[in-house]
């Protein structure tokens, strides 16, 4: 089976894991999203593909969810004893040995997707892992300074690491993916599957941002195949994160069913909800998308395993309906 997965950090790595899980022998491609990505100390970071890419690589910090495991910070406090920042984003030193492989291959003129493959041969994830794009995309957000007052646009790792979201977002604007082009293999992947899943991914920055580059909400919608969601809201609150934050930007409530509304029955074929939000299931139902209650913590590789099988069996009730 041909299981093509939209996937952010921390959320999409760990259902990927779980998915590995209960699917051993299925050929997953991986679609990671870059708006995340930014410049730093003249390095190139991508922190979502390298969260998944350490994930499923037994390179990731467990506990935190993403970095590297055994990681120690004498680069960023030699950079900092120079003036140098920023300071608000924890790069280690094994984490910065990936940045600058990455960068050393940008700059001699690889795309993205080879960089991300090369990196791969590394760690061995088990699943394709492409970019959504070759081209640069950088997530944006609109705040207003509350000292200040003043409004500014921001990168949203800007947003998210150093303000921790703690102001509103007023708009959220994926600069550069109008203009970007899916990655070699995205459509390819996209019009092979046998089932394309969003697992529980930010909508808005993660699997939204995917989304936006041209091409392939259209390949998905037009793939003919089930696509089947996992709800990233528990009991009308992320599970982890500040999702809440980026979905009040884009006018959406932070609640299961209002997720499942906001991807749409054009795109959506299935949703799970977790058991607390059952309640839900018929709302979602009556927008055209079929919707099931299940346990959604990924609080372990098995319940995050029994998450990925619930999301096939959905596909394929889906498909036979
Ligand atoms: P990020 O790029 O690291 O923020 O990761 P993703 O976009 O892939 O995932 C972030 C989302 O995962 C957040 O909105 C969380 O609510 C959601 N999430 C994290 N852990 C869980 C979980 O155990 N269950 C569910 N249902 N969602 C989760
Ligand atoms: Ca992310």
């Amino acid at each position: 089976m041909r299981i093509v997965v939209l996937a952010g950090g921390i959320g999409g790595a760990r259902f990927l894991r779980g998915l590995q899980r209960a699917s051993p022998d299925a050929d997953i491609t991986v679609i990671g999203n870059t708006g995340d990505d930014i410049h730093l100390f003249g390095l190139k970071v991508c922190p979502d593909l390298d969260t998944v890419m350490y994930t499923l690589g037994g390179g990731i910090n467990e506990e935190q969810g993403w970095g590297r495991t055994d990681e120690t910070f004498h680069l960023k406090e030699e950079l900092a004893a120079y003036g140098v920042g920023p300071e608000w984003f924890g790069l280690g030193d094994r984490d910065f040995a990936t940045h600058i492989v990455r960068t050393q291959m940008l700059s001699a003129g690889f795309p993205l997707s080879a960089v991300t493959e090369a990196l791969c041969d590394r760690w061995k994830p088990g699943v394709r892992l492409i970019p959504m794009s070759d081209d640069r995309v950088e997530t944006h957000v609109a705040v207003t300074l509350p000292d200040s007052g003043e409004r500014k646009v921001i990168h949203f790792q800007e947003y998210w690491v150093r303000l921790r979201a703690s102001v509103a977002a007023e708009a959220v604007v994926p600069v550069g993916a109008d203009q970007a082009k899916p990655a070699p293999g995205v459509l390819e992947a996209i019009a092979e599957a046998d089932v394309i899943l969003f697992p529980p991914s930010n909508p808005v920055v993660s699997i939204g941002t995917i989304l936006a580059v041209p091409g392939i909400r259209e390949a998905i919608a037009d793939a003919g195949v089930p696509v089947v969601g996992l709800s990233p809201i528990v009991g009308d609150a992320p599970v982890r994160g500040m999702a809440d934050k980026v979905l009040a930007a884009v006018g959406v409530e932070s609640t299961a069913a209002a997720v499942a509304e906001h991807y749409g029955s054009g795109l959506l074929d299935g949703w799970l909800v977790d058991t607390v939000d059952a309640s839900a299931v018929e709302r979602v139902e009556s927008a055209g998308i079929r919707c099931r209650a299940v346990p959604l913590l990924m609080s372990d590789l098995d319940a995050s395993a029994r998450m990925a099988r619930e999301a096939l069996t959905l596909a394929e009730e889906v498909r036979g309906a």
